[in-house]
């Protein structure tokens, strides 16, 4: 167990570890009055058991806990709040839009629309996500009873100092992270990721250009230039920020440039997706590679640059 990262006076941070290829996400504590976790990792034992020792390394217990604020709803992020919530009865919070998301995203009717979705951007069958897979994953989310919603703009205390609420959507729809002018510090959940792009995936029923959320996201950061940035997986913190959220900027635009050339004749998202990700991928994987291009797709074709066609039951895009 590594000791906590303090960030400021009574603010620490830590990695718990996840059953995904990231290995471990960031969670912080702030030991002031109200104490405060922000995110909580997934609904495992391994992960719960990890939060509580570095708890008790800052002489806490999960029962201490008086607000959680969640940066996101995925179950790496989300994953332990309800179980929090029903030990010490602490508050949850998250912004408004990720609220309204996850009543849809949380229960089972996301399951057809999201295959039916996929199924119409050329996704085979044999990569088809399955109702089984679908109901362990939501399993990896033990989602509280109760959450508070904070908007956009609103501002908290954590340790003395001020934060912003900022809505930073793109990896996910209600996104937030916190921002402190004072001390320059972001807490950026997953809108800022070392070493790997955060996934930006069209989703049903989602916002409409999550690539162009993101994008817009990003230049928002690059305007704040945080002195530190605490990122969701990795780090747990980077200098600056400014420089990171440049370079995914360009990673996308460079995409976006790649994407116009495979589109010499017309293509479904699917057959887009194998030429952008080339590498072997696991069936999941696929489905990641097929939304992340669907997000470029549809970022162009909003744009004027694609447009799209219903052919044989199934979209194909093609230049304007
Ligand atoms: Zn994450």
């Amino acid at each position: 167990m590594n000791p906590p990262t303090p960030l400021l006076e009574g603010l620490h941070s830590f990695k718990l570890p996840i059953p995904y290829p990231m290995k471990t996400v960031t969670v912080l504590v702030s030991t002031a009055s109200p104490i405060t976790l922000i995110d909580t990792g997934v609904n495992h034992l391994e992960t719960q058991v990890a939060l509580e020792e570095h708890l008790k390394s800052l002489g806490l217990t999960v029962l201490d806990l008086e607000r959680v604020i969640l940066t996101h709803n995925h179950p790496d992020h989300s994953g332990l709040s309800g179980w929090i919530q029903r030990q010490s009865g602490a508050k949850v919070l998250m912004l408004d839009h990720e609220v309204q998301d996850s009543a849809h995203y949380l229960s089972s009717t996301w399951f057809k629309p999201h295959l039916e979705h996929l199924t119409a951007h050329g996704l085979p069958p044999e990569l088809a996500p399955t109702l089984e897979g679908f109901q362990k994953s939501r399993a990896e989310i033990d989602f509280p009873e109760t959450v508070q919603t904070l908007q956009a703009g609103d501002t908290l205390e954590l340790v003395g100092e001020r934060f912003e609420v900022l809505w930073m959507p793109g990896h996910s729809d209600g996104h937030l992270t916190l921002w402190s002018a004072n001390s320059g510090l972001l807490i950026a959940g997953d809108v800022l990721l070392e070493r790997i792009t955060p996934h930006i995936g069209l989703y049903a029923r989602g916002r409409p250009d999550p690539l162009g959320d993101y994008l817009t996201s990003l230049e928002r950061i690059v305007a704040l230039e945080p002195r530190s940035t605490v990122v969701g997986h990795y780090g747990p913190t980077i200098e600056g920020g400014a420089v990171r959220a440049n370079q995914i900027r360009e990673h996308h635009h460079e995409r976006l440039e790649h994407l116009q050339t495979l589109l010499e004749r017309p293509l479904g998202g699917f057959e887009v997706s194998l030429e952008l990700f080339r590498r072997e991928l696991p069936a999941s994987g696929r489905r990641f590679a097929l939304t992340e291009t669907l997000a470029h797709l549809e970022h162009l074709r909003l744009r004027g640059v694609l447009r799209r066609e219903w052919v044989n039951e199934g979209w194909l895009y093609a230049k304007v």
